[in-house]
């Protein structure tokens, strides 16, 4: 039942934790924005700093949750996940105990339709994720196929303080060598150590610091459902369409909650 190995773990708070895992078997080929289930079984250990479980957890059951994949599947011996760890979740609070050699299940299969499949080669992106929501743009952004000609690429993250920006050093470093490619950090919390553009992403929009075009851009919206919800409401009033199964939209969402 439980197929990989946990060969690397990033604590960079105490909530926000980079997971790399090796499969016992290469994955299947994989497409950047798709999402994988990971478990655990109920008799996993959880730290003692977490509140005890209010639930009942049967020891030989799998808990299993859906986790996008952050590395490009140029890669598929070892995957890189960027997970927020929940105090009560019931998988959350196990991979808060996971180190090194820990054995883990990831599902064979890899799914999902939040990707670059459908949108032409030329239209610009805007990639927007709130906390754990920019996993699947890292691997969009780390996908050679991602960077087609004259594509301009906007990149906002927003996060609740400036070390929950886990990709900072990565993606500065992207866009000082790739001059198609913006890279907006947000800060929502009083955080007095961070210099760079501070509140919602929500404000971003409002206040037309982020001014993205319906003929031109497709924007992405992804991790916490509330945001989403309000991002598309204000998108949808500049002319923006929802993609649905059966409309060809240029607003994307994944919603993690
Ligand atoms: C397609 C998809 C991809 C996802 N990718 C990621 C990812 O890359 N990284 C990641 O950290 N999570 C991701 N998630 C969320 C993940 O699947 C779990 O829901 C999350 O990790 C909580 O699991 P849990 O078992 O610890 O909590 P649970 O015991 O399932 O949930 C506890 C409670 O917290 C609520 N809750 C669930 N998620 C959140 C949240 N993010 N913030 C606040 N409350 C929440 C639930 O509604 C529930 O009430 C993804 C979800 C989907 C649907």
């Amino acid at each position: 039942m439980l197929n990989a190995t946990v060969i690397r773990r990033s604590d960079l708070s105490s909530e926000l934790i980079i997971l790399s895992v090796r499969p016992d078997a290469a994955v299947k080929e994989f497409i950047p924005g798709q999402y994988v289930a990971l478990g655990l079984l109920g008799s996993a250990p959880r730290p003692d700093s977490l509140p005890p479980e209010t639930e009942i957890v049967v020891p030989n059951n799998l808990i299993k949750r859906a986790y996008s994949i952050c590395s490009s599947p140029s890669n598929r011996t070892e995957l890189e996940f960027y997970i927020g760890v929940l105090p009560l979740g019931a998988l959350t609070s196990r991979v808060a105990a996971l180190k090194p050699g820990t054995r883990l299940f990831v599902s064979t299969k890899i799914t999902g339709t939040f990707t670059l499949q459908p949108v032409p080669p030329q239209a610009n992106l805007v990639l927007i994720a709130t906390g754990t929501g920019i996993a699947p743009y890292m691997s969009m952004l780390r996908t050679a196929d991602t960077w087609t000609a004259g594509r301009h690429i906007t990149l906002v993250h927003s996060v609740r303080e400036g070390r929950d920006l886990v990709y900072l050093d990565e993606l500065r470093a992207l866009a000082a060598r790739q001059s198609a490619f913006t890279y907006v950090p947000t800060v929502t919390r009083d955080d007095a150590s961070w210099q760079g553009q501070r509140g919602r992403v929500q404000k971003l929009l409002e206040t037309g610091i982020l001014a993205p075009d319906p003929l031109h851009d497709h924007v992405f919206l992804c991790g916490n459902s509330q945001a989403i919800s309000e991002m598309e409401a204000s998108l949808t009033g500049r002319g923006f369409v929802l993609r649905t199964k059966t409309i060809q939209g240029n607003i994307h969402e994944e919603r993690y909650d």
